[in-house]
């Protein structure tokens, strides 16, 4: 079982942004319409959808796996239990930029969404819940790029049946 290292302090004392960036096109593995996960909802019920689903992610993996991930699910989920999940209803947040899905700052409890996952079409409650979680792993003090992507990549596979897109720090981690 392979333990994550925690990148502590330099990334905590600053705030940086932590951004998913997304390979383009985003979601592929299901068309449009074809489940109602993917219909788009409003803005708030849609987000509301995703923040439920990547709890219940989180929750089963603290429930289901053994160490680390029972630990570090159980950070998750806490840290998803108290996040707000913000977006802009015109525009878009200025640390968003091309490629940026989401991001958080520091350990501040707030979840940002892009203008490119907040107007994507396809971009479904599976999709979002799974960048909820990447996030939600960052807010559990996973700093690092990959540590957060290999979570992501664990919980998705091991409690849906599969990652609902592929973020663009995959190849540089290693990760397929
Ligand atoms: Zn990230």
């Amino acid at each position: 079982m392979r333990s994550f290292t925690l990148c502590l302090g330099l990334a905590f004392a600053s705030l940086t942004s932590i951004g998913a960036r997304a390979e383009t096109p985003i979601p592929t593995r299901n068309p449009v319409g074809e489940s109602t996960k993917f219909k788009r909802q409003p803005p708030q019920t849609w987000v509301a959808l995703g923040l439920r689903e990547a709890q219940r992610i989180a929750r089963a993996m603290a429930i289901v796996r053994t160490a680390p991930y029972r630990e570090h699910f159980a950070a998750i989920s806490a840290a998803l239990s108290h996040a707000e999940v913000v977006w802009k209803e015109t525009g878009d947040y200025p640390a968003c930029g091309a490629k940026t899905m989401a991001y958080v700052l520091g350990r501040e409890p707030r979840i940002h969404l892009c203008a490119i996952v907040m107007r994507h079409p396809d971009f479904g409650v599976d999709a979002l819940a799974q960048t909820l979680i990447h996030e939600g792993a960052h807010l559990a003090g996973f700093r690092r790029e990959c540590d957060a992507t290999k979570l992501e990549i664990a919980a998705v596979r091991f409690v849906t049946d599969g990652l609902a897109y592929r973020n663009a720090y995959m190849p540089g981690c290693g990760l397929r």
